[in-house]
């Protein structure tokens, strides 16, 4: 059985002061209430071995957002997989628009990311997803597709096992516009089905599959309802206790 989960992307947001308050908060709150499924929370590098010494013992797991595509040496401000693994955190986000939009990430790079993290160890949770006009050409299929064999279909069976993906359309990430349960659902199953056609039907079952973009507590229970949707990577909500407390809810009902 595939496990669930919610993960949290605090991305540029919070202090080291705040953010382990934040930390402890959401391990506290899980403290005597224990989740229904996984639940990670992936913060900037500052934070993570601070991050680390909050979570040790509790449910919660620890990711960073990013990590370097050179393993190590003369690399002025960037941080390897290596260094994040070596702060106790268990995963990273790969490939989320934001690094491609902003940072020119590309398919190769990317591509490198992910190599060297489950080389050291991390998990990966790696992002896809279209902007609105592709979604309009009705190309959005085609370009998820594209960026899984641009920079993750290369991995052997065994590597894929350290694969969690995350479908974020970019026109639903941090605008409030969600893609109803059904558009998420219509492409979870379709990328279930392209890494099924790569890996076989019992690791597609197995793979986690995470819904992102303006997922919040009102609408998590519907999408975590649909048969193909494992969870969700939650960026604006995880910065409120409460309301990430109440997504990770959503796998009670
Ligand atoms: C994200 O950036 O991964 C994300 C899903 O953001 P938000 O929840 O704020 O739309």
């Amino acid at each position: 059985m595939r496990k669930k989960m919610v993960a949290g992307n605090w991305k540029m947001n919070l202090n080291l002061q705040d953010g382990v308050a934040l930390a402890t908060n959401v391990k506290d709150s899980l403290a005597n209430d224990k989740p229904h499924c996984d639940v990670v929370v992936c913060t900037p590098f500052i934070h993570l071995a601070s991050v680390a010494e909050v979570l040790k013992g509790s449910v919660v797991g620890l990711g960073a957002e990013n990590c370097a595509d050179k393993e190590k040496g003369a690399y002025t401000g960037e941080v390897s997989a290596e260094m994040v693994k070596s702060t106790g955190a268990q995963y990273v986000i790969l490939g989320h628009s934001e690094r491609r939009q902003y940072y020119g990430e590309t398919a190769e790079i990317l591509k490198e990311k992910v190599l060297l993290a489950l080389k050291h160890g991390l998990k990966v949770i790696f992002c896809c997803g279209e902007t609105l006009e592709e979604r309009e050409d009705n190309r959005q299929n085609a370009v998820v597709k594209a960026e899984l064999e641009g920079s993750v279909f290369n991995l052997s069976a065994e590597e894929w096992k350290n694969i969690v993906l995350a479908y974020e359309p970019i026109w639903a990430i941090g605008t409030g516009k969600t893609a109803t349960s059904d558009q998420a659902e219509e492409m979870l199953a379709y990328i279930r089905s392209i890494v099924a056609e790569k890996y076989g039907q019992a690791a597609a079952e197995d793979t986690t599959i995470l819904y992102g973009g303006s997922c919040n507590a009102s609408n998590a229970g519907e999408l975590f309802a649909k048969p193909n949707i494992d969870g969700g990577l939650i960026g604006g909500a995880s910065l409120k206790p409460v309301d990430f407390k109440a997504i990770i809810d959503a796998w009670k009902k």
